[in-house]
């Protein structure tokens, strides 16, 4: 496969939304890998651009089918996944690919294509500004809110697996330092 393959993980509410979205704005030749998942649509939310909505059944179909190239159960119940015909379109058009996705998925594509991915981990600066981040979002009831903290405890731990970790403590400086961390995989 040509193309190479750009990951970040990072606890929800890190801030990696809005690093991804800034790096693809940056003029690089890489394209967003729209996942699939079992989740309902939030708020503005579009199928085909955030991701390809799919019923359970539907999702588990495609998971016998093996049309994944990772999936995990990251809330119980509802599933997500990267498709590899997703992967294929992009580096189809001659495209570097760029995925938001949970930290045991980034693992594991990283897994799998090694040298030819970039894994990177964006960690918030404290589990306190964490939290303080997803109240302030305002789209998680206080119920989830506590689940997402005690998942990105857990998930935190895996940092040191990536091959970049990068605290957001100040926006602009991780959004440069995502870009020359970038620049130098695709140089390479
Ligand atoms: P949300 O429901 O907030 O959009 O996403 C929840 C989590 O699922 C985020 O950490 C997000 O990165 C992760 N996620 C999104 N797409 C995928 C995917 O294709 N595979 C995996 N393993 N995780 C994903």
């Amino acid at each position: 496969m040509s193309g190479k393959l750009i990951i970040f993980s990072a606890p929800s509410g890190a801030g990696k939304s809005t690093i991804v979205q800034h790096v693809l704005g940056c003029g690089f030749n890489m394209a967003f890998s729209v996942s699939a998942t079992s989740r309902a649509p939030r708020g503005s939310e579009v199928h085909g651009v955030d991701y390809y909505y799919l019923t359970p059944d539907e999702f588990r179909s495609k998971i016998r089918h093996n049309e994944f190239l990772e999936y995990e159960e990251v809330y119980p119940n509802s599933f997500y996944g990267t498709l590899r015909s997703e992967v294929e379109r992009i580096t189809g058009d001659g495209k570097n690919v760029v995925f938001d996705i949970d930290v045991l998925g980034g693992l594991n594509i990283k897994k799998q294509y090694d040298e030819q991915a970039l894994a990177l981990f964006i960690a918030p600066p404290s589990i306190e500004v964490l939290h303080q981040r997803l109240v302030s979002r305002g789209t998680d009831s206080p119920e989830m809110i506590a689940k997402r903290i005690g998942k990105a405890e857990f998930e935190l731990s895996f940092a040191p697996q990536f091959d970049r970790v990068i605290v957001n403590d100040d926006l602009d400086k991780a959004k440069k330092e995502v870009e020359q961390a970038i620049r130098e995989f695709l140089s390479k």
